[in-house]
């Protein structure tokens, strides 16, 4: 179905030579797979370290004089050990001999910790009979350290679309004064990202040991669904909400691109895995239009009452102006006649509460203010739910039978999802509810 795919393997899938091995078969099962990204090895116990962090810890031995050639011999062997069991002619003394001059040379953290995957993406290369291709390259930074994508998007395409097949490390690129430069944590993603855009890629894979984006919490809810699609605006409601699954930053340039990402997992092959979309297509018809319900306990509501408010026409302005003071962000606000609520969970509103509250006092003359603590929002994620008839029964059928008193309800301008706040002490019960009701029954 597709023609070009940029898979991106994590460290999980590199751990060792067994994982290498079988993320080389995955890569061979689909001739589309013809960009491979590489992050480096990561742990294979719960007491192992990843060889980023060795070569962190060894760039900063070295450059505080300590005893650093231990950590170093431990990469070596790591290396050494992964290359012996793959049965592959490759050279891992040079490399290392390689990184120690670096080191000697007092090359920036950033080049040493860039070896890992640069080492990784060499092997791989090695086992797949592939080209490797540098990631210095093909991908510029300018002077601030942004990405320069105008370079980096015509000079990776010219390189790899005449190639059938590549392998490129992922994590680093190079600066205009030809130093390495790393992206932050996890920056593999952002290379296969970038990788992407520049092939105008049908699809990323992201290929991880953890793959599924779940449509609850599984702290609350036992085994709960995966969610099979979900598009980037929904996947940002659960970022929101504090679920990660997805480091946002490092899909923008295929965000843009419309390039969609699909998340694998490494250890349950035949699963498809999460479907990450720029948009859903008119076309497209989903089982369930409810996605996900994720949810956050412990906002401030802070109630305003004033007589015909919605007439006073610097009043919103006003009162933005007292948070934009105190740098504290206004979360939602819901606005009546005369009443407006603002949730808030900047914990800084705790701190200056009664500042604020005397300036809102002083500036806006209100007959009474309130705070309400203990506030939990839950959210119904489904992209076009509030054109479906009979979805707010539902929702609110729910959690009425369960109880629960609704607070709060917000529904947005987007028509991506409907806000909910609930006390705290009803967070758990509803989040089960709506689980129950709109997910599991598939409603
Ligand atoms: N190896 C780097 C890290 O541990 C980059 C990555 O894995 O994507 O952060």
């Amino acid at each position: 179905m597709y023609q070009t795919i940029v898979a991106k393997f994590g460290g999980s899938s590199l751990a060792d030579a067994s994982h290498i091995q079988k993320t080389a078969s995955i890569i061979s099962m689909d001739p589309a797979r013809r960009y491979v990204v590489t992050s480096s090895p990561g742990e294979r116990t719960d007491d192992d370290i990843k060889i980023t962090d060795m070569l962190y810890m060894c760039h900063s031995r070295f450059t505080n004089r300590e005893n650093y050639q231990d950590m170093l011999n431990a990469i070596h062997l790591r290396f050494d050990e992964i290359v012996s069991e793959l049965g592959i002619d490759f050279n891992v003394s040079a490399e290392i001999k390689e990184l120690q001059k670096n080191l000697m040379l007092g090359r920036s953290s950033d080049f040493i910790a860039s070896r890992g995957e640069f080492i990784t993406a060499k092997i791989m290369a090695k086992v797949l009979g592939w080209k490797f291709i540098d990631a210095s390259d093909m991908i510029f930074f300018n002077n601030d350290g942004s990405l320069n994508e105008l370079k980096t998007f015509s000079t990776a395409s010219r390189i790899l679309k005449p190639l059938e097949h590549a392998v490129i490390p992922g994590f680093y690129g190079i600066m205009p004064n030809g130093s390495i430069k790393t992206f932050t944590r996890g920056g593999s993603d952002t290379t296969a990202s970038i990788i992407a855009r520049a092939l105008n890629a049908d699809l990323y894979e992201k290929w991880t040991d953890k793959a599924e984006i779940f449509s609850a919490d599984p702290s609350i809810i036992d085994s709960p669904k995966a969610v099979e699609n979900i598009t980037y605006k929904e996947l940002h409601e659960l970022s929101y909400m504090g679920f990660t699954v997805l480091n946002e930053d490092s899909v923008f340039p295929i965000n843009r691109a419309g390039i969609p990402v699909n998340i694998r997992d490494t250890n349950n092959i035949n699963d498809k895995g999460t479907l990450i979309l720029p948009e859903l297509p008119e076309d497209f018809a989903r089982e369930n239009m409810f996605v996900c319900v994720a949810g956050k306990r412990g906002f401030r509501v802070l109630q305003i009452e004033k007589y015909k408010l919605n007439k006073e026409a610097p009043f919103a302005a006003k009162l933005f102006n007292i948070f934009a003071r105190y740098n504290i962000a206004c979360e939602h606000c819901l606005s009546g006649i005369d009443i407006v609520s603002l949730v808030l969970k900047n914990p800084l509103f705790d701190l200056r509460r009664s500042e604020i509250i005397s300036e809102i006092k002083r500036e806006l003359n209100p007959e009474n203010v309130e705070v309400k603590t203990n506030m939990s929002l839950i959210s119904v994620i489904g992209q076009g739910m509030g054109t479906v008839k009979g979805v707010f029964a539902k929702v609110f059928n729910a959690l009425a039978n369960a109880g629960v008193k609704v607070k709060m309800i917000d529904q947005g301008s987007d028509d991506l999802n409907i806000i909910l706040g609930v006390d705290d002490e009803d967070y758990e019960r509803s989040i089960r509810a709506l689980y129950n009701a709109l997910i599991l029954k598939n409603a």
